[in-house]
């Protein structure tokens, strides 16, 4: 088969590898639609721990081929990739606590992802989804879950304010999910006007720029004292640093932007969370039990009812051959993006 494989730093190849036959206990999915992310690109650019390596997890397709003591009745039915791969055994699995595994893997960063013509899962990490739902829609429930998952961990409930901190993709996912379960009042912001204008195309109430207008004076304006909930999903720190000024006393912050590990802080950012007893709560992946948890499930129902919407934060389509250069671009910041679509089935 054909898959894009990360062969070094830097180094992505479309080339020809062995075909995938699946194991005992698994079944392999014939990709229609795998969608890059933000982990796919830093993994590119920063470098992996181990090459060759199929990367992709945000990944559909349609079973075609099972393992040993796996029915065949799956065979022709839509899926979608749910990346974690846990033990089920370890202290934490037991918990239901998947993304604090002992000893978990990862289709696509642990284990061969989805930029390629097929890929090998367990069956327990078949999604299986209703046939109509379109393939690129389906790739991208797995950034949706990270957001409901986010939410569920600052213990969102119906009638309070958020602000979201970052209009990218999970930052659009969780506007989205503030919108379904009832935010009274939602907040973006994004050094990026395209990407706010689709904040408030899905959901966003009132959108504002960093660059441009001073944030913690307008979130007072709007808010007063800040938000019930604040989502950061930049990565920045000084964003994280200014998240606690945005955020009312007891009131919580979610964490999912992966900051820049050479970085550090001022010590006045612990006192600002202890003078104002702001929950600061870390947020790893998207599961909780049963595996693969409430955050799947209610995204697909989102998805089917019509609430979830995929269309707007698809800015990009290309056939997967082209990977080589799409990620070469995205390194070096030539293409502006929302959610790239690549498609292992049309030619270049
Ligand atoms: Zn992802
Ligand atoms: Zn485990």
């Amino acid at each position: 088969m054909k898959a894009a494989v990360l062969e070094d730093k830097g180094v992505l190849t479309y080339k020809e590898v062995p075909t995938p036959e699946p194991a005992r206990g698994y079944l392999r999915l014939r990709v229609h639609a795998i969608s890059i992310c933000g982990s796919d690109i830093k993994r590119y650019v920063d470098g992996h721990r181990m090459y060759p390596l199929i990367l992709g997890h945000e990944c559909s397709g349609v079973i075609d081929r099972v393992g040993e003591g796996i029915s065949e009745s799956y065979i022709g039915k839509h899926a979608a990739i749910i990346p974690l791969v846990p033990c089920f055994e370890c202290e934490q699995c037991q918990r239901g606590y998947y993304s604090a595994c002992h000893s978990y893997s990862f289709i696509g960063s642990r284990q061969s992802g989805g930029f390629a013509e097929f890929v090998d899962l367990p069956e327990r990490n078949a999604f299986i989804l209703p046939d109509g739902l379109p393939f690129e829609y389906a790739a991208l429930i797995e950034p949706s879950t990270v957001a409901r998952h986010m939410l569920a961990l600052g213990d969102f409930k119906r009638g309070q304010k958020a602000i979201v901190l970052g209009a990218g993709s999970v930052g659009l996912m969780l506007v989205q999910w503030l919108r379904i379960l009832g935010a009274d009042q939602i907040i973006v912001t994004d050094i990026s006007d395209e990407n706010l204008q689709i904040a408030s195309k899905v959901g966003a109430h009132v959108t504002l720029n960093p660059s441009k207008v001073d944030i913690i004076k307008e979130v007072q304006k709007l808010l007063g004292d800040g938000a019930d909930l604040t989502l950061e999903a930049t990565g920045v720190p000084q964003v994280l640093e200014q998240a606690l000024l945005i955020t009312r006393p007891r009131g919580k912050v979610v964490l999912a932007g992966n900051q820049p590990l050479d970085k550090s802080f001022p010590l006045t950012f612990i006192e600002n969370m202890m003078r104002r007893e702001i929950s600061l709560i870390g947020c790893f992946m998207s599961y909780s039990a049963p595996f693969p948890g409430h955050e799947w499930t209610e995204t697909i129902a989102a998805l089917l009812n019509g609430s979830l919407e995929m269309a707007s934060l698809i800015s990009h389509r290309f056939p997967l051959s082209l990977a080589s250069d799409v990620f070469e671009k995205i390194g070096a910041h030539q293409l502006a993006h929302q959610k790239i679509i690549l498609n292992p089935e049309v030619a270049a």
